[in-house]
């Protein structure tokens, strides 16, 4: 949206190198992940051209003052939807020098001067944001706020504008999928199975995914619209677990146990045979002992992710979880973090070898490589089109990630 908003206003995309103004997109899901914004902004500070950095997103919402200590260059916009038009703002101002050495950068004319949306094959429409949960480690509800929603006819001009930019798959994402609430022209209201319906529907997008999702939003009527849209939904699910253990998963806050999380995916399973199902999981939560940490794994392996995305639990400052004085380990979350990748790897190389015989319809990202519907990495031939969703037939597993597809 944001991508879309710069080019509406006449921007271009160019590099980090050669940009009059760099958009720094922060997060502050982890430490770790805060870290790596900070350096971004610093590195894109120092730039030799000098552009200004915008820094947008949770970190800027929760920490705007460290943030613009990081240099004279550097502006803080929490709200996306402003982005667009600061940016244009500060192309025509002079950029404060910071050093000696610093060089002031040129004002651009607007149509020569900054990103427009990437030539990504697989583009993200950004339909939702905020969250109305408040799981106990997490500091993302507090920087973004409650949960709204894109109206309709917006997404569909993302959808449109992704589609004449050659995207066959457009990928839905948000803080909390399920949240999505919003309205047809007609006033009724629309939620994530209609909004899927309408983009089906209104448009002739090759095929749609869904980012990620809260277990209890994966209700029959998105399972029946996923399973009825055939190959136009990527047979996949996110389906954020965190935990596998129902103790931990209490004390983290989360609306559900490990019971519905199975009921949702036997339910997935029977009507969506092919379907692959993903997940993220937290070691090392406060309090979490071994046998909860044992618990939580035999979940994980009982569910058979084809993708599993480990994180070391993170303490984030001002929540009720960094606030437990039963903190792990950092030892003891490293080696629970070790066992849970390996799962993860196991699981995967499982899930693929499935594949091995079937057909299935994967994008070109790039020569040579797709990506199947389960998010498999698949070697096509060269002469395959960027950007083309094909149909190949899987020949056999060239390693646990990576599978052979034939034309
Ligand atoms: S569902 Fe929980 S973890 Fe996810 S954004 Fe909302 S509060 Fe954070």
């Amino acid at each position: 949206m944001m991508a879309l908003a710069l080019e509406q206003a006449g921007c271009v995309l160019g590099t980090q190198r050669e940009a009059a103004v760099v958009i720094v997109n922060t997060c502050a899901v982890t430490g770790e992940a805060q870290a790596k914004t900070r350096k971004a902004i610093r590195h894109a500070a120092n730039l030799p051209q000098h552009p200004w950095v915008v820094a947008t997103g949770c970190v800027a919402s929760l920490f705007a003052p460290e943030l613009k200590a990081l240099g004279s260059n550097v502006v803080v916009e929490p709200n996306k939807a402003q982005v667009a038009s600061r940016a244009l703002e500060l192309l025509g101002a002079d950029v404060p020098e910071t050093g000696q050495d610093a060089k002031p950068a040129e004002a651009l004319p607007h149509n020569h001067a900054f990103a427009t949306p990437t030539g990504r094959t697989r583009p993200g429409i950004k339909i939702q944001d905020g969250c109305d949960n408040h799981c106990t480690f997490c500091i993302v509800w507090k920087a973004r706020g409650h949960s709204r929603s894109v109206e309709l006819e917006q997404v569909l001009r993302e959808v449109r504008a992704a589609q004449q930019r050659g995207a066959q798959e457009i990928v839905l994402t948000g803080i909390n999928l399920g949240n999505y609430r919003a309205h047809r022209p007609d006033g009724t209201e629309l939620a994530l199975p209609g909004l899927i319906d309408e983009i089906l529907t209104q448009t002739d997008v090759g095929r749609v995914r869904l980012s990620s999702i809260e277990p209890p939003d994966v209700t029959d009527e998105l399972l029946d619209v996923m399973a009825s849209a055939d190959s136009r939904v990527a047979r996949f699910l996110h389906v954020c677990l965190q935990s596998g253990c129902d103790r931990t998963l209490h004390q983290m806050g989360r609306v559900y146990n490990t019971s519905l999380f199975a009921h949702m995916a036997d339910r997935a399973r029977q009507k969506m045979p092919n379907i692959s199902l993903g997940t993220d999981l937290i070691v090392g939560f406060p309090g979490e002992t071994d046998q909860d940490f044992e618990e939580s794994l035999a979940f994980c392996k009982s569910m058979s992710f084809s993708r599993m995305h480990v994180f070391r639990y993170s303490r984030r400052p001002g929540t009720p979880a960094a606030a437990r004085t039963d903190q792990i380990a950092p030892t003891t979350i490293a080696a629970r973090s070790a066992q849970a990748l390996e799962l993860a790897q196991e699981m995967r190389a499982y899930e693929a070898e499935k594949l091995v015989g079937k057909r299935e319809l994967v994008v070109v990202q790039d020569r040579g490589r797709a990506v199947s519907g389960g998010l498999f990495d698949v070697l096509v031939d060269d002469s395959c089109a960027q950007n083309s969703l094909i149909e190949v037939q899987i020949a056999r597993m060239l390693s646990d990630t990576t599978l052979d597809g034939r034309t």
